[in-house]
């Protein structure tokens, strides 16, 4: 990954070579945006530029053996710290080439892509082993390169009983040692490990940089247009529908069922779609969510301005049309209400059964006031 494959970030670009060119590169480095954002691409750019063994003024010069091993995911200075779900070490050849394929096809992967590439049922984490195996590899110094870097992905998925010892090394680090850390979502991280580094807001893309990048991968796709509005312009749910021919209609038709059950009360479809919600993985879970306030937000739109049939697929306008025709403002508001305060629970882990439940029936007393 170089800094010129990655749009629009000439300023931090500009900021973090500065600080390289004279020495002030701190050696620990929070880097925070969205998941429309190239927090994990430029983390990886500027790691590969330091390692580069043969860099230009700007960027690495992506020919090199360092760079070629980096490409590879085989570089012995280059860690990656990832929320997974099993045992399996973090150093295992297989989780680092499977993270090198996943940037190649997506510059800031969501935790659904990256379950999804290395076929994780259960919630993601960062496991104790893989904190200690990094803690007691720090000494050592660099194989190849002049740092050893620890590219942390999501530290909020760090093993609580290991936020100790990671703070001490955080805040004196042997001085061959960079972290990266990488955060969607700040607000998690432990206030402790936010204070021991310097924080990179990292901007997300426009619109048209989104619009492009997708384009350059999917071009003439006939539903681009279409599903980027329908998920606001977020880049991963919209990839997730053009990789997987059928994934939007599945959505959409488990969203229409089930929201129809919500207004009926159908106790019978209830719980049928409450243990297909239960069988998908925390993060298919939150994505839902995400699909449904998206889906919301248009509606909301739709009461006081309504959309043009050509921005979405036919039989979403329809069941829009007709649902605001049932509802107003203020329970679309209401349950977009409902939607986010769910989504927070589910995150902070919540049983997924009685959560999406618990919704089900809220719905129904906002659609069907007593
Ligand atoms: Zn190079």
């Amino acid at each position: 990954m170089l800094f010129q494959d990655i749009p629009d970030t000439f300023h931090i670009k500009k900021k973090l070579l500065t600080l390289e060119k004279y020495h002030r590169l701190p050696h620990a480095q929070l880097f925070f945006g969205t998941f429309n954002s190239p927090c994990v691409s430029l983390s990886m750019a500027l790691a590969t530029y330091l390692h580069c063994q043969a860099k230009k003024e700007e960027d690495a010069c992506g020919v090199c053996k360092s760079c070629q091993k980096i490409d590879r995911g085989i570089h012995p200075d280059m860690y990656y710290i990832l929320p997974i779900n099993s045992r399996v070490l973090y150093t295992a050849h297989h989780y680092t080439t499977t993270w090198m394929r996943l940037l190649k096809k997506n510059f800031s992967p969501s935790l659904e892509s990256w379950a999804t590439e290395i076929g994780a049922q259960k919630q993601l984490m960062i496991p104790k082993e893989i904190t200690q195996k990094m803690l007691s590899n720090i000494k050592n110094l660099p194989i190849e390169s002049d740092y050893k870097i620890f590219l942390i992905w999501c530290p909020e998925y760090f093993h609580v009983s290991m936020a100790n010892a990671l703070l001490k090394t955080l805040e004196e680090p042997p001085v061959h040692v960079l972290f990266f850390l990488v955060t969607h979502n700040i607000d998690q991280v432990l206030p402790t490990i936010i204070s021991r580094a310097q924080h990179f807001h990292v901007p997300s893309f426009s619109k048209k940089n989104i619009h492009q990048i997708l384009s350059q991968s999917y071009q003439g796709h006939p539903k681009l247009d279409q599903w980027l509005f329908m998920s606001h312009h977020d880049f991963n749910m919209t990839q997730k529908w053009l990789v997987r021919a059928n994934a939007f209609q599945e959505t959409f038709t488990f969203f229409h069922i089930w929201l129809r059950s919500c207004f009926k009360k159908d106790s019978a479809q209830l719980i049928k779609k409450m243990e297909e919600f239960a069988t998908w993985t925390q993060t298919e879970q939150c994505s839902f969510f995400f699909f449904v306030l998206y889906l919301m937000k248009h509606m909301l739109h739709h009461c006081f301005n309504p959309l043009p049939a050509s921005k979405m697929p036919a039989d979403v306008y329809l069941f829009i049309q007709n649902f605001v025709k049932i509802v107003d403002d203020t329970q679309l508001i209401q349950m977009i209400q409902l939607l986010q305060q769910k989504y927070h629970q589910l995150q902070r882990n919540a049983q997924a059964k009685m959560l999406f439940l618990s919704l089900s029936l809220a719905i129904h007393r906002v659609l069907k006031p007593l």
